[in-house]
C-alpha cells in the first residue's frame, strides 16, 4: 500500500484529520497523532498557511499550541538557511568533539539495518520502505550514528535526505546539527528506556549497546571511542539499501528542455517544490512546464520512491516535463513570451527568483536579523504573529 498517494486531495484529507489536542498529547510516541503531512509540505502540495487555516476551520488553535510551535520549527530552519546560506552544510559551531573525530563513511551494518539495536534497525527499515520516519525515530537514528558510531552528522544527513520523501535541506541538515550539538549546546542522547516509552515492542532495545545510563552515553559521546558493532545481528538479517538517482528513472516522461512548445507562449513553471494548486488567473494560452534541475539532483540524489511521488504529481499539473542543466532550461525559456511560477529556496540558487516571481507563502513574519536560537526567533515571531 502506498502510504503517501501523490495527490492534493490526500494532503487536504490529512489536514482535515488533524486533532491538535491529541497531537499535543501524543506526538512523541511513534503511534501518536502526528500528521504525516511532511512530504506534501516539502513539495508544496500545501503551504503552511493552508495547513493551519484548514486545521483552524475545525478546531480552536491557539498560537502557543504545540502544533503551531512545530510548524514554527520548520520556518525557523528556513530562517537559518536564508541567513546562513550554504554554511548550514558545515558545522555551525564545534560540537562535543572536533569535526575530524567523526568518519564520513557510514558503517555497512547501519546501511543494511543489521546493527543488532532493534530501534536503529527498525528505523532504517522503515525509512527505506516508506520514505518517512517519525521525528523521534529520526532523532534516535541520528544520535546513534553521530554519538555512538562517530559518523559525521553531514554524512548521516546526506544519506537520510536521499531516502526521505520529505527531505528538506534546511529541516534535515539543521536537525542533524541539533542532534550532533553543532547547532545546539548539548548532544541529543537517548537510551533503551526512552525507546521503550515511545515505541512499540518490536523496537525495544533492552540488552543492546543503548541499554545504558545517560551518564554512560554522555561519556561515550565525549570520548573518541565508538561502540563496537560486536552485537550486530547476523548478516542474514541485512536488507538491501535502495539506490539513489541523480536522474529520474528511465520510465519517467521527462525530456530535454526544448523551445518548440514554449516559443512565444506564456509559461507557468512547476518544479518539485511547487506542486500545489495552479493559479486560475493565467491567460488561456499558458503552457505548464515541469522542470527538474540536473545540478541540484547530482548534488542531492533521490530514491525512486521520491522521484515517483514528484513525477506523478507533476504529470497531473503539466503538459511537459524537462530534466536538464539550469543553463539549458534558461536557454529554452528565453523564447517564451512570459515566464512565471513560485520561487522556493531549493530552486532559487539555480533559477533566478525574478524569473519565478513570488516566493512560496510563509506562516510567520520574516525576521530580518539572524536569530541563532529557536526561542529567540519564536519570541519575535509570536509577538507579531501573522498565523492567519
Ligand atoms: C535527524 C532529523 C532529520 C529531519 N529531516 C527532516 C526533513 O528532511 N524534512 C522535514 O520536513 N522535516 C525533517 N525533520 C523534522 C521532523 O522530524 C519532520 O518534519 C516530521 O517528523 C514530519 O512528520 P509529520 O509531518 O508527521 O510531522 P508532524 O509532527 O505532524 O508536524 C507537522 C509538520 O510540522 C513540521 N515539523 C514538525 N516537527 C518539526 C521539526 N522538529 N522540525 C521541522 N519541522 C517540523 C513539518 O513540516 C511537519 O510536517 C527532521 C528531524 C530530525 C530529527
Amino acid at each position: 500500500m502506498n502510504l503517501f498517494p501523490p495527490t492534493r486531495e490526500e494532503a487536504l484529507a490529512r489536514i482535515a484529520a488533524v486533532e491538535p489536542a491529541e497531537y499535543s498529547r501524543s506526538r512523541n510516541a511513534l503511534n501518536g497523532a502526528v500528521t504525516q503531512l511532511s512530504p506534501y509540505i516539502t513539495h508544496g502540495f500545501v503551504s503552511l498557511p493552508e495547513v493551519l487555516k484548514g486545521v483552524r476551520s475545525k478546531h480552536r488553535v491557539k498560537p502557543e499550541d504545540k502544533f503551531v510551535f512545530e510548524l514554527g520549527w520548520r520556518e525557523y530552519y528556513r530562517h537559518v538557511w536564508q541567513h546562513r546560506g550554504d554554511d548550514i552544510f558545515k558545522s555551525l559551531h564545534e560540537g562535543v568533539l572536533p569535526d575530524k573525530a567523526y568518519a564520513h563513511e557510514i558503517p555497512v551494518d547501519i546501511l543494511h539495518a543489521c546493527t543488532g539495536v532493534a530501534a536503529i534497525d527498525m528505523s532504517v527499515k522503515t525509512l527505506y520502505a516508506t520514505g518517512y520516519l517519525h521525528n523521534h525515530a529520526r532523532m534516535w537514528l541520528a544520535s546513534y550514528m553521530v554519538h555512538l558510531r562517530k559518523v559525521h552528522w553531514s554524512a548521516g544527513a546526506q544519506w537520510m535526505y536521499g531516502h526521505l520523501l520529505d527531505g528538506d535541506l534546511a529541516s534535515n541538515h539543521l536537525s542533524w546539527q541539533w542532534v550532533a550539538g553543532t547547532g545546539s549546546h548539548q548532544p541529543y542522547l537517548f537510551n533503551a528506556e526512552n525507546v521503550a516509552r515511545y515505541a512499540p515492542l518490536h523496537w525495544h532495545s533492552s540488552g543492546s549497546v543503548i541499554d545504558i545510563t545517560y551518564e554512560a552515553l554522555d561519556q561515550i559521546a565525549r570520548s573518541a571511542s565508538s561502540v563496537s558493532s560486536s552485537s550486530a545481528a547476523p548478516d542474514r538479517d541485512a536488507i538491501d539499501r535502495p539506490s539513489l538517482f541523480a536522474q529520474p528513472p528511465k520510465t519517467f516522461s521527462l525530456s530535454a528542455p526544448s523551445l518548440t512548445s514554449v516559443s512565444g507562449r506564456d509559461v507557468w513553471l512547476v518544479h518539485p517544490w511547487s506542486l500545489g494548486e495552479l493559479p486560475n488567473q493565467l491567460s488561456p494560452d499558458t503552457v505548464f512546464v515541469g522542470v527538474c534541475i540536473e545540478e541540484f539532483h547530482r548534488a542531492w540524489p533521490w530514491s525512486e520512491k521520491r522521484w515517483q511521488f514528484v513525477n506523478a504529481r507533476m504529470a497531473d499539473l503539466t503538459t511537459e516535463r524537462w530534466y536538464g542543466s539550469a543553463s539549458s532550461i534558461l536557454a529554452a525559456l528565453k523564447s517564451a513570451k512570459l515566464v512565471n511560477g513560485l520561487s522556493e529556496a531549493h530552486i532559487s540558487g539555480y533559477l533566478p527568483t525574478h524569473l519565478l516571481g513570488e516566493m512560496t507563502r510563509c506562516l510567520f513574519p520574516q525576521v530580518d536579523r539572524r536569530c541563532d536560537s529557536f526561542s529567540r526567533w519564536w519570541k519575535i515571531v509570536s509577538a507579531g504573529q501573522r498565523v492567519e
